[in-house]
């Protein structure tokens, strides 16, 4: 399937494009040869973390069906990225704004539906699964199966096991062949570092770079620092998205590393990376999430023969650079 020349031929949309994991895709498919482009966001393109050129960018709000209708317009394959959302921070105090995510799901596989489009894939999430599977740090992978009977983060999560639902009936009643991946931590260059909408990974970066910066050796953690999670470099995630787009897998299936650290674990090794130590300061009342999430791989290694390998010390390393480079050229402290 990822030869060049099938590659050069087809017509792919992107949405969220001017976000992280969308800016990450049209890269890597237009060094699969993807000739044919169409990145979406409703973010102004100046604001757009990447935009390439050779795709086609266009500036659109995707919770309205005429704009969803304009999108798909002549595509083969639909990859719906884009969501109002971010790290804990935001997902807990943003309940109702998360949901209204379910519009732009809800218009983009009508209006897939309506041009014939080939295929679908949905960015679901770990946050779909039980609360009550994930209540200790040292929790086995959630399988699959775990997202029923239905328990999911309030909000946020919620609105994804509804979206996975509505891919799978669109599936079954409109023949709209769609897959949907179960997102776990995903981290990278060129994502949120600050502004209320970052991640784990991404905030304990930019708190030690900062603390570099001042002199002012010191850190809060979110939590006890005990809670535990996985964390997925974003170069395998996007080759996940290709992978899990071209096979058979017709059911939501997780894509996460099964690597478990706990957060106290991430700022020791990111301040490996920056060659320092901290004084840490704990702020209990935060918001933190489960206590425990991992990913079990066994379906993925199954059907793929595949798994997200990137270790975490590499990947947080470029991530390092990367949020160190652009503070240090915005004199952020
Ligand atoms: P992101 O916030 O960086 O990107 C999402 C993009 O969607 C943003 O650029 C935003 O402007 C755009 N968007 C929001 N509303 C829109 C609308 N109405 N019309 C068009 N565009 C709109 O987030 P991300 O980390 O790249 O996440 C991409 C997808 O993956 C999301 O669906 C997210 O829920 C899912 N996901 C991400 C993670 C992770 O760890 N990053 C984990 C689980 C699931």
């Amino acid at each position: 399937m990822n030869n060049k020349k099938a590659n050069s031929k087809r017509s792919i949309l992107i949405t969220g494009a001017g976000g992280f994991i969308g800016g990450h895709l049209v890269k890597y498919f237009l060094k699969q040869g993807v000739k044919r482009i169409r990145a979406v966001d409703i973010k102004p393109l100046a604001e757009w973390y990447q935009l390439d050129e050779r795709a086609q960018n266009l500036n659109l709000d995707l919770r309205d069906l005429a704009n969803c209708r304009v999108a798909v317009e002549g595509v083969d394959e639909v990859y719906n990225l884009a969501a109002d959302m971010g790290g804990m921070g935001f997902i807990e105090t943003h309940k109702a704004l998360c949901m209204l995510n379910v519009l732009i799901n809800t218009h983009l596989l009508l209006a897939a539906k309506e041009a014939a489009v080939k295929r679908y894939f949905y960015a679901s999430s770990a946050c779909v699964y039980a609360l009550d599977k994930q209540k200790n740090a040292d929790i086995t992978g959630l399988k699959e199966s775990d997202a029923y009977p239905a328990n999911p983060e309030d909000g946020y999560g919620w609105e994804k096991l509804f979206a996975e639902r509505m891919c799978r009936h669109f599936s079954e009643d409109f023949a709209l062949e769609t897959r949907a991946a179960r997102f776990h931590n995903v981290y990278g260059p060129h994502g949120a570092y600050d502004g209320g909408r970052e991640k784990a990974p991404a905030a304990i970066i930019r708190k030690v770079v900062a603390a570099k910066m001042s002199g002012k050796h010191e850190i809060e953690i979110w939590g006890d620092g005990l809670q535990s999670r996985t964390f997925m470099y974003i170069d395998d995630c996007v080759k996940g998205i290709d992978l899990i787009m071209h096979s058979d897998i017709k059911e939501p299936i997780n894509l996460g590393r099964s690597e478990l650290v706990t957060v106290n674990e991430l700022v020791s090794l990111v301040e490996d990376i920056a060659g320092l130590k901290l004084r840490r300061t704990y702020k209990l009342d935060a918001p933190k999430g489960v206590r425990g999430r991992s990913s079990d791989n066994t379906l993925i290694k199954m059907h793929l023969n595949w798994e997200p390998s990137i270790s975490l010390r590499e990947g947080m390393k470029k991530t390092y650079e990367w949020i160190e480079g652009e503070m240090r050229k915005g004199g952020d402290e």
